[in-house]
């Protein structure tokens, strides 16, 4: 029989620079864990090919966007690549309350935001590609973008690299099953934190007094 304790969902943060393969990253972990539920953002740029509105992105216009943030209606908001993006505050605290983890793909300044707002639900990761050529490589072979949003994207690369210090852990992007099964590893062990199970003093009480 498994013993269900109660515990308190965490908020797991993935960053990279664009072609990192973060979002491939997050697409793997909820396919591979029921209980991660992902954050779907709020942005101002236009959609590209084959994205789907609330699936991908909430797309809305710069009216709509200021609207919810002068609402208080996200968690944290930033600019990126000339475009507002913003996470959505009701949905990321209802799945918390029901236990669930919440895998954000946000930037550096998002993630700054995030952990001065709740510091200990926040665990950070930062994917790195294996190389410069390699970056360069998936962000053409991506195809959803023109020359030019490619140019801009490898030109802003050094600017996201140079946050990878203030991440909690990192991980090489070389290869895919190996970067979700170490992304996996580190949500397991942030899972088993002791601060992260507050049924656990009531589950030992009921182990001591042998029930
Ligand atoms: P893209 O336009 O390629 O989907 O995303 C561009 C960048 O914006 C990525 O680094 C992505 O992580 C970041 N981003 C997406 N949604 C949000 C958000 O809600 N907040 C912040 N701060 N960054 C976001």
């Amino acid at each position: 029989m498994s013993v269900a304790i109660k515990r308190r969902g965490l908020m797991l943060v993935l960053s990279s620079p664009s072609g990192a393969g973060k979002t491939t990253l997050s697409r793997r972990l909820l396919e591979s864990d029921a209980n991660v539920t992902i954050s779907v953002s709020a942005t101002t740029r236009p959609k590209r090919p084959g994205e789907v509105e609330g699936h991908d992105y909430l797309f809305v216009s710069d009216d709509e966007f200021r609207a919810m943030a002068d609402a208080g209606g996200f968690l944290e908001h930033a600019s990126v690549f000339g475009h507002r993006y913003g996470t959505p505050k009701q949905p990321v605290l209802e799945a918390l309350t029901a236990g669930r983890d919440v895998l954000f793909d946000i930037d550096w300044q998002g993630t700054q935001q995030l952990r001065q707002q709740v510091r200990e639900d926040v665990v950070t990761i930062f994917v790195l590609p294996p190389s410069r050529v390699e970056l360069e490589r998936r962000l053409h072979t991506r195809a959803q973008d023109s020359e030019e949003v490619v140019r801009r994207r490898m030109a802003k690369a050094n600017d996201e690299l140079s946050h990878w210090a203030e991440y909690d852990y990192i991980i090489v992007n070389e290869n895919l099953a190996r970067a979700h099964a170490q992304v996996e590893t580190i949500l397991e062990a942030e899972r088993l934190k002791r601060s992260r199970q507050p049924g656990i003093p009531a589950f030992v009480e009921t182990l001591m007094r042998g029930g």
